[in-house]
């Protein structure tokens, strides 16, 4: 098939507040360089109009954000100086915090805040918002942002030297036919692509492996969060009052906390975290609410080593330890942070770097907890879906303004569905139908003769009809409804489960998130 490729100097794949930042600082740079050599203050040759490029899948910049947030501002200052006269979108600077310890019936108010959550100085922001606003400081500084363009595969050169990046292709059918509307992608052909894809990238994923950059070191932990946004009838909870919560509903052994942030307008910006390293198999988080003409390694490697001397690294290494202390249970991770805080970071007081282990290795089989088949009813007795106060995924998923073509591939891969339907069902009780936060994941009961296999690569969208007989389960793949949250690539116990991009512009519309 013809390509077009065009070329670029550097290529950023996201548009994350990360990638941004750093398209943006480099087009300041590059334009601070060419009006000093202009001028006469700096010797050298100009370097002339570099391309900076940034894709991203989402239909617009900011759609696939999904944040708490309290932001240190500290970054942003570096990068935008009068970020508040610039019209940054800020919801309110933090006035007070509160932590609180949950039990199933109280709240505890703690006379401190643990220091690790203590928030003045900070501002309360919806992420979404500034991502689109960073967007456009980008646009004004001669970057070009390609939404709808979700980086589909890196370009390779000799020697595994990455050379640019291929977006995805548009208008493929479910079947893998071409459409009327076929678009192949494109390959964007750059000195340096930079990979900012946030958690998990499909791409980065890709590169670590071949890369083996993973080699001696620690596994990656993730969190996955679940927020809403409500409106209050009142100013019962004020702009600027920050809330984190610990203790119910999760279990010692589930690293995991609540917020509570007041935004402009009396709305109320609520979430929870679970850790994607717990053990419990029918846990549901959802529930539980460029500048030199050298582009070598070698010459990259100053990057590395700047981030390294900066406060970056500095303030990353005090909580390097955080969560893995929790693998001990809730209140030995919280003695644990108390002796990390005392020791810039080290664990037990003692040990420079503790162990982790990756989520689909923490997941423990239902056996282990006693469990009687999958029934989520043994852990969550109480959960009522009210649709006022309490809603359930397919409701929240509505409401995330999650769209994706139907017809084209189903973006996850699922190596082999006969894992799910008989190893995974015993073992694990199919614990996707619990930490997919959009109810992707279903298991159908089929008839044993009659039911189709569900493809690896092909969404089932209706339930195939039991016709008498004996049952078996078949994994149905709900893939339209997928947030790009990726916890089934981390989760899934046999690692059979492959996110890939789908079509650009499929996904969330977060609006304020
Ligand atoms: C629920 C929740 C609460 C949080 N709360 C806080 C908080 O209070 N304070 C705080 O400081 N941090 C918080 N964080 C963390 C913070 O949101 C992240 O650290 C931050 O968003 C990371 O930025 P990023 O640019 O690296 O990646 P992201 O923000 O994830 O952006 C990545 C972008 O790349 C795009 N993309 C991914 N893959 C591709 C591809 N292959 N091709 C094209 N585009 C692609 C995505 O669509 C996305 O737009 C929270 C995170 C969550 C989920
Ligand atoms: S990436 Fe999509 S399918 Fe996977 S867990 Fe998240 S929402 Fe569900």
């Amino acid at each position: 098939m013809e390509r077009e490729s065009l070329e670029m100097d550097v290529v950023f794949v996201g548009a994350g507040p990360a990638n941004l930042s750093g398209a943006l600082h480099l087009a300041r740079m590059v334009k601070q360089y060419n009006d000093a050599i202009a001028k006469g203050e700096r010797e050298g040759k100009a370097l002339g109009e570099i391309q900076i490029a940034v894709i991203e899948k989402g239909s617009s910049v900011g759609a696939h954000i999904l944040s708490g947030a309290v932001m240190d501002p500290k970054g942003l200052a570096e990068l935008i100086p009068d970020f508040v006269e610039q019209g940054a979108p800020l919801e309110s600077p933090v006035k007070e915090d509160h932590f609180l310890y949950l039990t199933r019936k109280r709240a505890i108010r703690s006379p401190v805040n643990p220091p690790p959550l203590a928030n003045h100085g900070y501002y309360i922001v919806s992420l979404n918002r500034l991502t689109a606003w960073l967007g456009e400081k980008c646009e004004e500084a001669g970057v070009n942002i390609f939404p709808e363009f979700p980086g589909a595969e890196m370009l390779y050169h000799a020697n595994d030297r990455v050379v640019g990046v291929r977006t995805g292709d548009k208008g493929i059918d479910k079947e893998r036919k071409r459409k009327p509307n076929f678009e192949p992608g494109i390959d964007l052909l750059a000195k340096i692509t930079v990979l900012g894809e946030g958690v998990r990238g499909s791409l980065t994923k890709k590169l670590i492996r071949r890369l083996g950059l993973d080699e001696g070191r620690e596994p990656q932990v993730y969190s996955l969060g679940v927020k809403e946004l409500w409106e209050l009838p009142d100013d019962r909870y004020p702009a600027g009052r920050v809330t984190h919560t610990l203790g119910f509903p999760s279990d010692q052994w589930t690293y995991g906390g609540g917020w509570i942030y007041g935004m402009q307008n009396r709305v109320l910006n609520l979430g929870y975290v679970t850790g994607l390293d717990y053990r419990d198999p029918l846990i549901d988080p959802h529930a539980e609410a460029l500048l030199a003409n050298d582009w070598s390694s070698a010459k990259l490697q100053s990057y590395e080593e700047r981030v390294t001397d900066s406060w970056i690294t500095a303030e990353l290494r005090r909580y390097r330890n955080f969560h893995a202390g929790f693998r001990h249970g809730r209140w030995l991770g919280i003695v644990n942070a108390g002796l990390q805080y005392i020791t810039g970071g080290r664990a037990w007081g003692v040990i420079d770097r503790d162990h982790q282990e990756s989520g689909h290795e923490a997941i423990r089989k239902l056996s282990s907890y006693g469990y009687n088949g999958d029934d989520a009813a043994q852990r969550y007795k109480d959960l009522r879906f009210d649709n006022q106060l309490i809603f359930n995924k397919v409701t929240d998923v509505y409401h995330a303004a999650v769209a994706h073509d139907e017809d084209q591939p189903a973006h996850l891969h699922v190596l082999d569905t006969n894992v799910c339907a008989t190893r995974c069902v015993e073992e694990y009780g199919n614990p996707c139908q619990k930490f997919c936060p959009a109810a992707v994941y279903e298991m159908v009961e089929v008839g044993l003769e009659t039911g189709a296999q569900a493809s690896s690569l092909h969404a089932v969208s209706e339930p195939p009809a039991a016709a008498g007989g004996p049952l078996r389960r078949q994994l149905q793949i709900n893939f339209s409804n997928c947030v790009h949250c990726k916890t089934c690539d981390i989760m899934d116990p046999y690692q059979i489960i492959n996110w890939v991009t789908p079509e650009g512009g499929g996904g969330p519309d977060y609006k304020g998130m």
